[in-house]
This record gives structure tokens, sequence and C-alpha cells, in this order.
């Protein structure tokens, strides 16, 4: 084994079965029943001894209308994991530099240092607000830079005029992670038409609630995504779920919705939590919150909540180990966990 590889530490989430699961940012929506069965009947009719298909045109069509984007510039892929990996293994050469901010999804360095990348870490300031400066000094040297925007775990974002000036900033090609775009945020396809070296990533993992399906895709040039498609492996994903992604896009009205719902829910939480004297949380533009409890650890305030049922999300990483992020979930949830850490902090 690579030395690289046998020093990884394992990619582990707690899932424990039974309780308040608010820790992966996952929707607390599941797939309605009367799409569950439309995707069924489909199933049932789908050779399962054959490959799937090796252009997954039905559902890039219906993808090409819910994004008001080209369907050329639409690469499908088994989340969007697999479409960050692709991303990184078509543009960089090993020792090539690659841009991250810090905190971040961790996925993009774990990957870096798998493919014997370069990997720079950009801080974010105060409030884990982005700073635009920074990363656009950064960028300048990068054959890649990629965060995502609203990002995870901070909720924080990077404004469409800022990632506009990044474009400017350099030749390396820009990946922004729009995972929790649907969370009322701004998008920055539009960009793509002036830099073609700008590439947009999305998954149904979040608001679409298709987070066990595996479903992500990939916005960029016709040339790029050209590239891609040759480079991610084969037949990787399979017609599961290429038929729940079309069958979910039929009626994109659903994931509007209950990404509306969450967004309410997320700001009702927020009001909360401001009322609480000793906790601070920042504000969010995605589907959860991060936050800290002063003078109290918060491994303690993790273990305290998993003890009552509600599981949330603690970080053993630079600058988070005082950091706590919760999913937003549905309202009951949302009050379970909100009674169980005023229990904690010993408030009513
Ligand atoms: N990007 C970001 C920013 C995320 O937070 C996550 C999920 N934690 C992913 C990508 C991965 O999503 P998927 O389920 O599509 O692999």
């Amino acid at each position: 084994m690579r030395d690289c590889c046998r020093r990884l530490k394992p990619y582990i989430v707690p899932q424990d079965e039974g309780v308040v699961k608010l820790n992966q940012n996952e929707s607390p929506f599941d797939v309605p029943e009367e799409i569950k069965e439309r995707i069924f009947d489909r199933l049932r009719r789908v050779p399962w001894n054959r490959y799937p298909r090796f252009d997954p045109g039905p559902l890039r069509a219906r993808l090409a209308n819910y994004t008001d984007f080209p369907a050329a510039g639409i690469l499908t892929g088994s989340s969007s994991n697999e479409i960050i990996q692709t991303v990184m293994l078509a543009c960089c050469e090993p020792g090539d530099v690659v841009v991250i901010i810090e905190p971040g999804f961790s996925i993009y360095p774990r990957l870096g240092r798998i493919l014997g990348l370069d990997v720079r870490s950009v801080p974010l300031g105060r409030d884990f607000r982005f700073e635009p400066d920074r990363l656009i000094a950064a960028n300048r040297n990068a054959r890649l830079t990629i965060f995502a925007s609203p990002n995870n775990p901070t909720g924080t974002s990077l404004a469409v005029k800022e990632i506009d000036r990044l474009c400017r900033g350099g030749d390396g090609y820009l990946a922004i992670d729009e995972a929790y775009y649907e969370f009322d945020a701004e998008t920055c396809q539009a960009l793509i038409e002036s830099h073609p070296r700008l590439m947009v990533i999305r998954t149904f993992s979040k608001a679409f609630g298709l987070a066990g399906v595996r479903l992500g895709y990939l916005l960029a040039r016709p040339g790029i995504i050209e590239v891609m498609d040759k480079v991610k492996l084969p037949f990787s994903l399979g017609f599961f779920p290429q038929i729940c992604g079309a069958e979910l896009l039929r009626d994109p009205r659903l994931v509007r919705q209950s990404a509306a719902q969450i967004v309410r829910e997320r700001r009702a939480v927020m009001k909360k939590l401001a009322r609480l004297k000793k906790v601070r949380a920042i504000p969010s533009r995605a589907n959860f919150i991060l936050f800290q409890v002063r003078g109290m650890p918060a491994p303690r305030i993790f273990a305290d909540l998993r003890k009552q049922g509600v599981l949330i999300r603690a970080f053993d990483a630079p600058r988070l180990d005082q950091w706590l992020r919760v999913t937003i979930g549905r309202p009951g949830e949302n009050e379970k966990f909100l009674r169980a850490l005023k229990k904690t902090l010993g408030v009513s």
C-alpha cells in the first residue's frame, strides 16, 4: 500500500439508529411514496442483466431543464464525491498546486493527498467569513482551486461577484461545489459563459433527499465535460440513480418546496439559538448551523445530546474542536434538539 494511503484516517461518521439524526446534512424528508412507486415501476421494466445507459440522456435532458444549462455542459456521476474525484483526476498532475479553504469539506484535501497533489489551504477569516483577497492571491499559482459555497461546515458563502474576481485573477481551474445551493444560496453557473475554466459541482444528496441513492453532476464548458467523461469510470452511474433523478426532476416544485421549508426552519432555529446567551451561531445559507457554547467543551455537549437521543456533528479538525454542527431537520426534530441543548446548558 502507498504510504499516503496507509496514513489516511478512516472516514467515519456515527450513524446511530433510532435517534434524531442531525449529523450528516441529509434531507429530513424521504421521497414521497407515489414517486417511489413510479420509480419501482420503471425499475421492474429495466433489464438488470444489462449495463446501464452509457449516456444517461433522459436524466441529462431533465437536468438541463432544471438548471437552465445546456445538456452538452452537464456530466452526471455517482455522487458529487465522484465528480470531485473526476475533476481532480482530469485537471491535475501529481505535484500540482491545489488550493482549498479551511475549515472546509474534508474530501478535497483527502483526495488531493491520495493523488499526490500539493494541497494548500487558505484560512477563512473571522466568523469563518471568506477572505476573497487571500483566495485570489493563493489561486494565482494554482492548477485548481476547489471549495464549497455555501461552505460545509461553516454555512458561509462567497458572493458571485467575488467568484468572478477569483476567475479573473488566475488561469487555473476553479471548481465551486454548490452542494447546498438549493437552500437559498446564489449560483455562479452564469459565469461559466465568460470563464471557460470554471466548473460547478452539485449533488442530489441534500435538497433532493437522495443521499442513499448517490447522484451528482457537474456544469462546465462542453470541452471540459468531454474530457471528464473519459476520465470517469464507465457505467459508474447505475440505472437506479438515473431513474430516481429523472423522476424527481419531472416536477422540481417538490424539491423547491422542501428546500424552502428547511430554510424557514433554519431561520427559526437560528432565532432560538440567538436567545441562548452562551451560544454563538454562525449565520448559514445551507441546511445546517455551526455553533459553539462558551464555557463548555464541544465534545461534552455532543456526548450529552447523544445521550438524550439527538445526534449532531463534532469535529476533530483545526479551529473546529470547540464547534458543533447541527443539520436542520423536521420541525419536531429541531424542537427536540433545542430542548436537549437547553437541558445540557441548564437553561429552560
Ligand atoms: N460537497 C459538499 C460541500 C458536501 O458537504 C458533501 C456532503 N457532505 C458532498 C459534496 C458530498 O455529497 P455526495 O453525497 O453527493 O457525495
